[in-house]
This record gives structure tokens, sequence and C-alpha cells, in this order.
């Protein structure tokens, strides 16, 4: 009866965590090829000024086209590629492929707008991130301004002598800094104060209700005025409805991103759009 149940109790346990295991496994090795076999492709979704509608920038966002599973959420894949090391070279290949995108827009004579990069902790604090970014920018020809690093305050919390010298390094250089999914992580206003951020993002979760909670409104309109305070820029993410965007235009948020002004679009449809601007005003 005892060494039934224990057999049960076994089996159970293979059938559930097993299937996981070998999962992650070939992920793993599976992530460890999709570079070399260029699986990963390069999104970009649209800012925007929240008065006008005029798209005012882009946020990087990484895709992995697997073979047999099809689109894998940078959720799932990221922390993997950060736990094992493989974030250096994706985040590399990013950088890389921003840049040759930005220096094809001025190629073109496109009215090139800034493109946000996401920088996850790893990558910020391995040695090389600065040389990359500048010998990156270098190798293309690239306006420092037109390239923004997005980080989180987490990644800042760990070791904040380290990552002001840093950010002051990246500053010093011309790249735009925005401090990425603010009021989620271990915020802390001292953050603001010391780090030479140009931009804050208030954090997706915080739109998702604007209209209806007060909380979040209080939430979001505070964030707004300290930042404006501060000097910051705000972009607010998550941006779905026309509701969400007179509400944040009412509070004098600057710039919006969001499913209601564009989702993440292949490079190729981006750049439509960005040639689109250059007709003249929008209607
Ligand atoms: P994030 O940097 O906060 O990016 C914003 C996320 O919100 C993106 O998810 C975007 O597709 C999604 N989003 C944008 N507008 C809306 C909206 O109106 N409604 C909703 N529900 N979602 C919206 P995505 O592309 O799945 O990326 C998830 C996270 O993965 C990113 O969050 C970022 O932390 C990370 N990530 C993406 N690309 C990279 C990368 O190249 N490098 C690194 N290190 N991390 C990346
Ligand atoms: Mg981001
Ligand atoms: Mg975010
Ligand atoms: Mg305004």
């Amino acid at each position: 009866e005892a060494k039934r149940a224990g057999g049960g109790m076994i089996k159970r346990y293979s059938e559930r965590s097993e299937p996981r295991h070998l999962d992650r496994l070939t992920l793993e090795s599976d992530l460890q090829h999709a570079l070399e076999r260029e699986e990963l492709r390069l999104f970009l979704q649209p800012q925007v000024d929240v008065d006008t509608g005029r798209l005012t920038g882009a946020e990087a966002l990484l895709r992995w086209e697997h073979p047999t599973r099809g689109l894998v959420s940078p959720m799932h894949f990221i922390p993997l590629a950060e736990e094992v090391g493989l974030i250096i070279p994706m985040g590399r290949w990013v950088l890389q492929t921003v840049a040759r995108q930005l220096a094809h827009w001025q190629q073109q004579g496109l009215p090139v707008v800034p493109v946000a990069v996401n920088i996850s902790a790893r990558q910020f604090l391995h040695q090389e991130l600065v040389e990359d970014v500048r010998s990156m920018l270098e190798e293309h020809g690239i306006l420092p301004g037109l390239l923004e690093l997005e980080l989180t305050e987490s990644l800042m919390a760990h070791n904040p002598e380290v990552a002001v010298q840093i950010l002051r390094e990246l500053k010093a250089m011309g790249v735009r800094l925005a401090l990425d999914d603010f009021g989620t992580g271990y915020s802390s206003l001292a953050h603001l104060k010391r780090f030479p951020i140009d931009t804050l993002k208030v954090d997706q979760s915080f739109m998702r209700q604007v209209t209806r909670d007060e909380d979040d409104a209080a939430i979001v309109t505070a964030t707004i005025r300290m930042a404006h305070s501060l000097g910051l820029n705000v972009v607010a993410e998550g941006v779905e409805q026309e509701s969400q965007r007179q509400y944040l235009a009412q509070q004098q948020c600057d710039y919006a991103q969001g499913y209601y002004f564009g989702k993440p679009m292949p490079l190729e449809a981006f750049s439509a759009l960005l040639a689109g601007q250059g007709d003249g005003p929008n209607p």
C-alpha cells in the first residue's frame, strides 16, 4: 500500500517535472544557436507625442522565431539568456541591428527618430558595454542622441556606485538614458536624484485602469509631476485606448507608447511609417 503510494508519487513527480526540465534544456540549447541560425528578429514599436500623435521615437523589442515553436516571447527567453550569459552576444546583436537601421535611415534621408534599446542587468554590468556602444556608434556614424538605453531600477539597486559610474560614461557620450517600468522595482527616489537619466517610463500596469482606478490615476499623475519637476521626460507605456491618451494629455504627459498608437512591427513596416511622416503633417 505504502509502496504503491510511493511509486505513484515518483511517477507523478517525474511526469510533472521532467518534461519541464527537458523543455528548459532544449530551449537553452536552441537559444545557443538562435543567433547563428539567424532566428532573432528585431521589432520596433512607435512612441508618439501625446498631444499630436506625431511619431517621436521607437522602442526596439526582440523576438525569437523558433523553427518549431513559432514566436517565443522575450519574457521567456530573455531571463534564460541572462542566466546562461547569452544576453551579452544577443544584446550586441540588438545594438548592432539598431545602429545599422539608424544609419540606413540616415542614408535614405528619412526623418530619423531615436530608438530605445532594453539593457538587462548582466549586460549593464558587463565591462564592455560602454566600449561596445561607443564603437558601434562610431562604426555606423550615428549621432549618440539617436540611441536611448532603457534600464530598470532593480538593475541599479545592486550596486549603485558602479551603476552611477557606468551611467555617467554613457551620458558623457551623448547617449540618452531611460528608466523603464518605473514604480514596479526597488523604487527609490534617491535613484532619480543620483542617476543622470533623461526619461522616465511609467509602467503599463498603472495605465491599464488609469481612467477607472483612482489610485492608479494618482500614481500616474504624481509620477508625471515629479518627473517634470526633476527635468525628465515622461513616456507612458501600454496605452490602448483614446480615453487613456486623453487622460495623459490632461496630465501633461509628454510621450506615449502602446497598441492604440502601434504594435511592435518589423523594421520594414516601421521604415514605411517613417517615410510617411516625411511627407508632411499627419492627418
Ligand atoms: P518592456 O521593455 O517594458 O517592453 C514593453 C512591453 O510591453 C513589450 O513586450 C511590448 O510589446 C508590450 N506592449 C507595448 N504596448 C502595449 C500595450 O498597449 N498593451 C500591452 N498589453 N502590452 C504592450 P515584449 O515585446 O513582450 O517584451 C517584454 C519585455 O522583454 C520587455 O519589457 C523587456 O523587458 C524585455 N525585452 C524585449 N526586448 C529586449 C531586448 O532586446 N533586450 C533586453 N535585455 N530585454 C528585452
Ligand atoms: Mg523597455
Ligand atoms: Mg517597460
Ligand atoms: Mg504635452
